[in-house]
């Protein structure tokens, strides 16, 4: 057994103590091993105990192998333009032929080699800096205390960590519906879809949520008939209602099946393929089906509750903005909080309580920074307030929308289907948050993160320069539009 006594027990260190600060973190995603880096930084002495793999569900199953994929999905977009720059693409003149096709052996073989470099490359790194890395699934014995059982990978022997803190960053798994029971062939979870060696001939997306819409759209532009069963209304139901909008009828335009309002009740397999039966009656056949509704905390039956940390109904670790549950000296960070189910969020939530168990400067948690992106094509970028929560509050707010198809660099490109908008303060003229829709508006939004971010208004925005021609210049014209001249 490896067991260290508990020297100082009582919070945080002061920095010349800070070698004697023990920290275990159980799981290796962005909220634990970006934690445990920093903590290393700063002479902690820490453990990262992981049942998977280091990077964890995000490097692993969801954002590396998705946007990998997605790379693909996007190169077969972009040749959608082809015939309005004048490219022809594929066969002969006239032909029917695809002007390209996927081989999703390939592309999944690249996608997960991908993903293990990136695993084995974060093992490396935490290694190389000091992190003391257990393989195995962990729980905890008391708020202070983790014990890794003998198994697979675990080691011979039970193994337990005494801690002066301990870091909880277990993530979620997919949602599974009792009536559509992922099979791993035919029934997946956006985990199964990388052992497909050919392109589903028709995929049935069930959850029109980001997941949904992402892998939805790829699937569609690697070649395959989809249909996306959403229970609301529209798609991407939370998101911006003009993006959602405009990325339903470029979904229709390129021949997805959109089914609104159709809740799936169950999905099963036939003799080659499968059958979604939704609540109304109505029957959707397809080769596959993605089961896309959500996922659960991997909280249970970790000893949580036993250490005194409070959960919500739905599982999730309650916590505060320096990432500290209800049980002292415990922390929690990542999906299993619930906070905003983001790889940038946890990370950060990771950092604070390291920050915090160490004693040093600390920021508390900001969600009103987060810039996130939907990696749709067109992508969907927000940053800031909402138009939803914006009305929602009653705030004053004055707002901009140019269209895509306006911006000089967008017609060069071939690009159509997309806009920058902006909300601002109508007294102060701050930026108080925006919505770009476009090819690469992950890459897009930086502008108007740092707007929020420093509360610059839009007169800043207006009159820094940009590039001519190019995307970004429909940002500062967005502000140049909510310009208020002097009284
Ligand atoms: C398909 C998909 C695409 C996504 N794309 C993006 C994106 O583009 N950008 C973005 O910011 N976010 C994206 N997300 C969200 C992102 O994946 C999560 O927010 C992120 O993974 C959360 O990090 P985490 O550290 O909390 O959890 P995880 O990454 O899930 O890591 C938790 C780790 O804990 C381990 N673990 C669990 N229980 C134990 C135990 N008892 N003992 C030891 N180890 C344990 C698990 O094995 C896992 O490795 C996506 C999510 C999905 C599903």
């Amino acid at each position: 057994m490896w067991s260290v006594s508990n020297p100082s027990p009582n919070g945080p260190a002061s920095h010349p103590d800070l070698q004697a600060t023990r920290i275990v973190v159980l799981g290796g995603g962005p909220g634990g091993y970006e934690a445990a880096l920093v903590a290393r930084r700063l002479g902690a002495d820490v453990t990262v105990v992981e049942q998977e793999g280091l990077g964890g569900a995000a490097v692993l199953t969801d954002v590396v192998p998705s946007k990998t994929l997605i790379a693909a999905a996007e190169w077969m977009s972009s040749t959608e333009r082809a015939p309005a720059l004048g490219i022809r693409l594929g066969g002969t003149p006239g032909s029917d032929a695809p002007a390209a096709s996927v081989d999703l052996a390939a592309v999944n073989q690249r996608v997960l080699a991908l993903a293990a470099a990136q695993s084995a490359d974060i093992r490396a790194r935490l290694e190389r800096e000091g992190v003391r890395v257990v393989l195995g699934a962990g729980r905890l014995d008391g708020p202070r205390r983790v014990v890794v059982p003998a198994g697979p990978g675990a080691g011979e022997r039970e193994q337990t960590f005494d801690a002066d803190a301990v870091l909880v960053a277990v993530g979620a798994t997919p949602r599974e519906l009792p009536t559509a029971v992922p099979d791993g062939e035919r029934i997946l979870t956006w985990k199964q879809l990388y052992n497909l060696q050919t392109l589903p001939e028709k995929l049935v997306v069930v959850g029109s949520g980001v997941t949904g819409a992402e892998f939805a759209g790829a699937y569609r532009a690697l070649g395959a008939e989809v249909t996306l069963v959403s229970s609301r209304d529209r798609v991407l139901p939370g998101e911006d209602a003009d993006a959602a909008e405009l990325l339903e009828n470029v979904f229709t335009a390129r021949g997805m099946e959109v089914l609104s309002r159709s809740r799936a009740e169950a999905a099963e397999r036939t003799a080659d393929g499968v059958r979604v039966t939704l609540a109304d009656g109505r029957v959707v056949e397809g080769s596959h089906v993605l089961v896309a509704v959500g996922a659960v905390p991997a909280t249970a039956g970790i000893g949580l509750e036993e250490a005194g940390v409070a959960l919500t109904p739905s599982g999730h670790v309650v916590v505060d903005k320096v990432s500290r549950t209800s049980a002292r000296g415990v922390y929690a960070a990542g999906d299993c909080t619930g906070v905003l189910p983001l790889a940038s969020v946890a990370a950060m939530q990771g950092r604070i309580a390291v920050h915090h168990v160490l004693g040093d400067a600390v920021h508390p948690l900001n969600l009103q920074t987060v810039a996130a992106n939907i990696f749709t094509a067109p992508e969907i970028a927000t940053v800031g307030k909402s138009e939803a929560a914006l009305r929602a509050s009653g705030s004053k707010y004055v707002t901009a929308t140019l269209p895509l198809a306006r911006n000089p660099r967008a017609k060069m490109l071939g690009m159509r289907d997309g806009f920058v908008k902006l909300f601002a303060h109508p007294e102060a003229h701050v930026v108080l948050g925006g919505v770009i829709v476009s090819p690469r508006a992950s890459e897009l939004i930086f502008p108007v993160t740092l707007a929020v971010a420093h509360r610059l208004t839009v007169d800043d925005v207006a009159e820094a320069f940009t590039v001519y021609p190019s995307l970004s210049g429909s940002i500062a014209e967005v502000a140049r539009m909510l310009h208020q001249p002097l009284d």
